[in-house]
């Protein structure tokens, strides 16, 4: 009984999609028939209490997920189910909607004519040929026409699946300071946090931060806060990155194409501002470095690979390596550095062995793309010469990498970048990569306190 049971589920699952055709009933037939053939052959079963989804005995694996997307209830171009579902159905397995200074809450009507003006003509077309007007709510005639914006609560049940895909509660708290924007994630909240302002960058940061951290502490519920696209309008500075140290987590990577990803003449990377701040805290504030997230930013979902300057989905995320797949198991790993950032390369393994003081990874090979692994460290300043950022002291190619830590760093990472472009690239000439942690700066911070 319980194999058939179990025998059904997995079926089910083959059979979803988008599409709205049913699975064939003759390959039902046929897979039920060897799934038979497999349990008489080999007498296979499951204990009872054995679960998929959900095992007793789970361990690690990793987990894909945006943390930073938008919907029709900012400044997103689609509904928030659609953009679920687009996430939902090309093996991500969480998600959190994250609009500006707004959670998918309450009772929201919004002018059809807005709507079409956002995505085009067909976004509603769209959204009833996906979800029927059973559950599309419309109201009014012609210009009076209103389409009803449903909040997360009610539409997670209809794309939520156990061990599977997840939705996380989000907003993009949009704040501004010195005229600048300072935009900062925070996820697995539970009612919206307005932005609080501050005199400067920096104050405005740790304020916000601040009440991230309030919010968790009241409701006894974990939240991870992260400092988005710092090179937006390059409002947050190196300096800046590395003062606010309430801050533990930032984008290294965002898909929007106005971003200013990889800085101009005047202003670093954000890549390089990442190392230029880690080294600033590790050698002067004795503080904790960041850690580096990609995100996809999306706003637009009706625009196609080629077409410039939208910022669609399927552009950068994070792994998490975690046993469940809850929004607390996903942000303590966060929190702990225990993930990696992705724009097209995946990795089956992050190591870095304490003892050995060695960081060691393994590249999940995708088509005819080779790799090449950096591996990036900063130095401190010592009497003879300044602190030495960024530095690349080694590379390999190859599906591993490893690099043993000298003593002398002080922390390392890497950059695995691949031969081919991502899928849908942001700019020209981009290859896809990951990023890892920060690594082998723990015992030395330790040491200072
Ligand atoms: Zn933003
Ligand atoms: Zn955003």
């Amino acid at each position: 009984m319980r194999t058939q049971q179990i025998s059904a589920n997995r079926f089910s699952r083959a059979g979803r999609g988008l599409s709205p055709r049913p699975a064939s009933t003759c390959g039902q037939t046929a897979f039920a028939f060897w799934m038979l053939i497999l349990v008489l052959a080999t007498g296979w079963s499951l204990p009872v209490g054995a679960d998929e989804a959900v095992p007793a005995d789970a361990a690690p694996r990793w987990w894909k997920g945006n943390l930073h997307t938008h919907t029709l209830w900012s400044d997103g171009d689609d509904f928030p189910e659609m953009v679920a579902e687009w996430y939902r159905t090309r093996g991500y397995h969480f998600l959190a909607l994250s609009d500006h200074n707004v959670l998918a809450v309450g009772n929201r009507w919004m002018a059809e004519q807005t709507v079409r003006k956002r995505g085009g003509d067909e976004v509603v077309d769209k959204y009833l040929a996906r979800f029927g007007p059973a559950w599309v709510e419309r109201r009014g005639e012609g210009e009076k026409a209103a389409i009803r914006l449903k909040p997360l609560a009610e539409f997670r049940c209809l794309v939520e699946e156990r061990g599977r895909f997840l939705m996380i509660p989000a907003e993009e708290i949009s704040d501004r300071a010195e005229g600048k924007p300072v935009h900062i994630n925070a996820s697995n909240i539970v009612e919206p946090i307005q932005p609080v302002g501050g005199g400067t960058v920096v104050e405005a940061i740790q304020g916000n931060l601040r009440a991230v951290r309030d919010q968790a502490e009241r409701a006894g519920q974990e939240i991870i806060a992260h400092l988005n696209h710092p090179n937006f309008g390059y409002a947050v500075t190196p300096a800046d990155l590395a003062q606010a140290t309430l801050e533990q987590h930032f984008e290294v990577f965002n898909g929007h194409p106005g971003v200013n990803q990889q800085g101009d003449d005047k202003h670093p990377s954000v890549e390089m501002s990442w190392d230029i701040a880690n080294t600033i805290r590790l050698d002067e504030l004795h503080a904790a470095p960041l850690f580096g997230i990609a995100t996809d930013d999306s706003h637009n979902y009706h625009s196609h690979p080629g077409e410039p300057k939208a910022s669609r989905p399927g552009r950068g995320w994070v792994f998490v390596r975690a046993t469940h797949l809850t929004p607390e198991h996903i942000v303590r790993a966060l929190k702990h550095g225990d993930f990696y950032a992705s724009s097209g390369v995946s990795l089956r393994e992050v190591v870095f062995d304490e003892s050995a003081q060695t960081l060691r990874l393994q590249i999940e090979p995708a088509g005819d793309a080779t790799y090449t692994t950096h591996f990036i460290a900063s130095f401190a300043a010592t009497d003879d010469q300044p602190a030495r950022i960024g530095v690349e002291v080694a590379a390999s190619a190859g599906l591993t990498a490893s690099y043993r830590l000298t003593g002398e760093e002080l922390y390392v990472r890497a950059r695995v970048t691949s031969s081919e472009p991502p899928a849908d690239p942001v700019w020209k000439g981009q290859r896809a990569e990951a990023w890892t942690q920060p690594v082998g700066w723990r015992a030395e911070l330790a040491g200072d306190q």
